[in-house]
């Protein structure tokens, strides 16, 4: 048995993909980064697409969608999606050859994975958040794009050994940044994207005795920077007395295999 072990191939408003594998069984937690790229970044992490059994899609929006389709028609990888998602994203025609529905609150089993499908507050149409475990129950829990952290994301978040968070933006930075005033409206409201303080509070609550490793998702480049990002964690997780390990996933190359 392989113990479940997650890379971010990248984070950010220029394409999210994670790549989640354990017992066999590899899947790609998102699809926005062209094919190529995709190819690139997983080669450099000892991959090839030949090995995903499927994209798990959070939502519609195209910095998490944009190879979904190539991905699905020219690979014949199988797309889980959330009603919602499909039908904005326009995935149930006939372009795309397999999409199989995925719903927040219910649970399933594929290869060697089991997977946790939980409704997130985000302005896509029916957005979600995925905790992957393997045979041995070892989680990874992977969330971005959320307004806040709403009840049962907390609850299905809490003590993973592996938590990937999003920290956004800093309301500071962003309200002071170039964003025009609608988009920043948008972001900062509670369906948009989590700043670094509110995922540092939810870092409080969701890190467990079982926590190894957090990873910060989604940081922006034009309202956030990393060292940032890993200090207003990094806080957090001191206040809680863990072991856990920080990292912060780019836009621009893969973590290590966590
Ligand atoms: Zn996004
Ligand atoms: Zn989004």
């Amino acid at each position: 048995m392989s113990r479940i072990e997650v890379t971010f191939l990248g984070s950010g408003s220029s394409g999210n993909c994670a790549v989640v594998r354990a017992n066999g069984t590899s899947v790609l937690v998102d699809a926005g980064l062209s094919t190529r790229e995709t190819e690139r970044r997983l080669a450099l992490r000892g991959m090839s697409l030949d090995a995903i059994s499927a994209i798990f899609l959070t939502h519609e929006h195209a910095d998490h969608v944009h190879a979904a389709l190539d991905l699905n028609r020219r690979r014949g990888i199988p797309v889980y999606a959330s009603r919602g998602t499909a039908v904005a994203g326009g995935f149930p025609g006939p372009l795309f050859a397999d999409v199989r529905p995925v719903a927040g609150g219910t649970e399933m089993t594929l290869g060697g994975l089991h997977v946790r499908v939980t409704s997130t507050p985000h302005d896509g149409a029916e957005s979600v958040c995925f905790v992957f475990a393997d045979t041995g129950g070892r989680r990874v829990g992977i969330a971005t794009d959320l307004g806040h952290l709403s009840p049962p994301v907390l609850e299905a978040l809490r003590d993973c050994d592996v938590l990937g968070l999003e920290a956004n933006h800093d309301e500071d930075l962003l309200r002071s940044g170039p964003y025009p005033p609608y988009l920043k409206k948008r972001i900062l409201s509670a369906v948009g994207h989590l700043s670094n303080e509110s995922a540092a509070e939810g870092l409080r609550r969701l890190v467990g005795p079982r926590t190894a490793a957090v990873v910060a998702l989604h940081v922006s480049r034009h309202n956030n920077t990393t060292a940032l990002a890993e200090r207003v964690f990094r806080e957090a997780l001191d206040e809680t007395g863990t072991h856990a390990s920080l990292a912060v996933a780019r836009h621009d190359e893969p973590t290590d295999w966590i």
